[in-house]
């Protein structure tokens, strides 16, 4: 399998899962030319896609769904709450219903030799998940625009050899930046984003002897730098009374527009 971030952050988010015969999207939040250059560098092409699975309905993670369609009638995999979100952003009426294909929570979708499972996360969005994907042998997850986790989250994650997981601001930044105090309390909430040392406290519980690769994503512009992220998430977990230390796997920092390693397994 290959996991690969193609964009990540408030400006938009897309992660690239593909078998050597399936080949997925999660999430279309940037521009449809950035997502073709990408899929160019893994030697795709966005008719390859069999399916586009959106985790909400936050422009940042659907931007390209009308453009997409304007050229290409990819399925779009959703829960309830975020396909209606997506109409309701959808004021031209570009995506027809026979595009949707509604998926739930905790239940499995087969797509080629994928399996896709969608996981319950707590954010500000109508019905968001993540989504955990399981090839022949391996599994790989994202996990993005959550606010806080618990046993739930670190079950649905586990044992996986390639994950995208938020570390999305460092919280001194974010109390003492720019950001309105609402828009503050809003991040840091339950159902806002995961800091960067929550991101620590995830991964903690999720290292496991087969990892792969992991990808750090969804970086605030203004409350976060790659460095402050992967230095905080490689110090936790060092300090950790896990037996694992971070120089046991790779770990990158998705770039906001620029495509991450491909991690392979
Ligand atoms: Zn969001
Ligand atoms: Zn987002």
């Amino acid at each position: 399998m290959r996991f690969a971030s193609l964009a990540s952050g408030s400006s938009g988010n897309s992660t690239y899962i593909g078998s050597d015969n399936t080949h997925i999207l999660v999430d279309a939040g940037c521009t449809r030319k950035k997502i073709l250059e990408a899929l160019t560098e893994l030697e795709l092409d966005l008719p390859d896609i069999s399916g586009i699975f959106v985790t909400h309905e936050h422009i940042d993670h659907i931007a390209a769904l009308y453009t997409i369609r304007k050229k290409w009638p990819i399925p779009i995999y959703a829960t309830e709450g975020t396909i209606e979100g997506i109409r309701l952003a959808d004021k031209k009426k570009v995506l027809s219903d026979d595009l949707f294909h509604i998926i739930r929570a905790d239940e499995e979708v087969k797509i080629g030799d994928l399996t896709v499972r969608a996981i319950r996360i707590s954010h500000d969005a109508r019905e968001p998940v993540g989504y955990r994907i399981t090839g022949s042998e391996s599994s790989c997850a994202v996990a993005t625009d959550l606010g806080c986790f618990d046993d739930y989250t670190v079950e649905c994650l586990k044992d996986c050899k390639a994950l995208l997981l938020e570390a999305n601001h460092d919280s001194r930044m974010l109390e003492t930046g720019p950001y309105p105090y609402n828009l503050k309390m809003r991040i840091a909430g339950d159902k806002g984003h995961l800091s960067n040392d929550s991101s620590g406290e995830l991964l903690i519980r999720l290292l496991n002897d087969n990892i792969k690769g992991i990808i750090l994503g969804h970086l605030s512009d203004h409350n976060n730098l790659p460095e402050l992220a992967y230095e905080t998430v490689r110090v936790l977990v060092d300090m950790s009374s896990t037996p694992y230390h971070s120089g046991d796997f790779p770990m990158y920092v998705a770039g906001r527009s620029s495509m991450s390693p491909v991690i392979e397994f």
